[in-house]
């Protein structure tokens, strides 16, 4: 074998090595390396390098432009392809140096094979990774919109709490309003059952009803009648036309038996004029000969002041 077979063998073996040289050709190169170290040595590190290419393109991602050119210079090859082999007439003593492009053109499709199904495992990824990120703004999307409502549902239960907040206070409001007019009802009924039991005792068939005398001390329309049943102790004054105590002064009932003055209770006069007043006397009316009111200092109890307003012997 001589050198030059060897530069010939060798620009045949990269073909060699990606099968795409017809038989004849590929069976010479199969026997040369076989018998050339040198050469198969070659062949050897080209089939490795081969072998790395799908790990080594693993970062090939053509990008479209290149794509399309590539597309378009397999479509002028095969357009140039029988052309180059059809005039038959062409002589046969074409230079070596031409020759790859029966080769090449196999070699460069089978690259190019490669190539385009490792671009479109990439483009599958891409496009896989796109469908991820998509979900991925999907879910954004929905935990922002979901998180805009926990927002409006505390705002909305911070507006709920603080309308309970008032509707207890006003509740409580309201509760104190109710007790406060059931105690106006209670007295209200109390002072109806007193009014009652005033009207009934005065009404009562055997009730003696009596005027009292009124004194210069008292107003000129003032006027005081009494009500009382004999036997029992109970006495009812009507006083109509009476001006209010002046300050440290209070009007006084008192009964007498014999000289004996008993003080029997105070007489308030309404912003009307008008008192009513009820006492159980400590004996039956009978027992008494006299009754009078006067207007006494607020600290003397034991003896009736000289101003007495009415009085009646009975
Ligand atoms: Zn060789």
């Amino acid at each position: 074998m001589t050198l030059s077979n060897c530069d010939e063998i060798l620009e045949l073996v990269p073909a060699f090595v990606l099968g795409a040289l017809d038989a004849d050709e590929a069976a010479r190169v199969a026997a040369h390396i076989t018998n050339c170290p040198r050469c198969r040595a070659k062949a050897e590190s080209f089939r490795d390098v081969v072998g790395l290419l799908p790990y080594a393109s693993g970062a090939l991602t053509p990008p479209p432009r290149v794509k399309r050119q590539l597309f378009a210079r397999i479509a002028a090859a095969h357009d140039d392809a029988p052309a180059e082999t059809a005039p038959a007439s062409r002589p046969m003593a074409m230079p070596r140096s031409t020759r790859p492009g029966r080769w090449v053109l196999p070699a460069f499709a089978a690259m190019l094979a490669l190539i385009i199904g490792l671009g479109t495992a990439t483009f599958e990824a891409r496009g896989r990774a796109d469908q991820l990120a998509a979900q991925l703004a999907f879910n954004q999307q929905t935990l922002r919109s979901m998180e805009l409502q926990i927002a409006e549902v505390r705002q909305t239960a911070t507006a709920v709490e603080a309308q309970l907040l008032a509707s207890v206070r006003e509740l409580d409001e309201t509760r104190l309003q109710l007790a406060k007019s059931q105690q106006e009802i209670q007295a209200l009924r109390t002072s109806e059952r007193q009014d009652e039991q005033l009207v009934s005792f005065i009404a009562a068939p055997q009730t003696v009803s009596r005027p009292l005398g009124t004194t210069e001390r008292a107003p000129d329309d003032a006027s005081a009648r009494m009500f009382m049943q004999p036997g029992h102790n109970r006495l009812v004054l009507m006083i109509y036309g009476l001006k209010s105590a002046e300050p440290g002064k209070l009007y006084r009932l008192w009964l007498a038996k014999g000289n004996q003055p008993i003080a029997i209770g105070v007489v308030t006069v309404g912003p009307d004029g008008v008192a009513e007043f009820v006492v159980d006397a400590p004996e039956p009316m009978d027992a008494y000969d006299q009754v009078m009111i006067t207007l006494d200092e607020v600290d003397t109890a034991a003896q009736p002041s000289e101003e007495v307003i009415f009085e009646a012997n009975l």
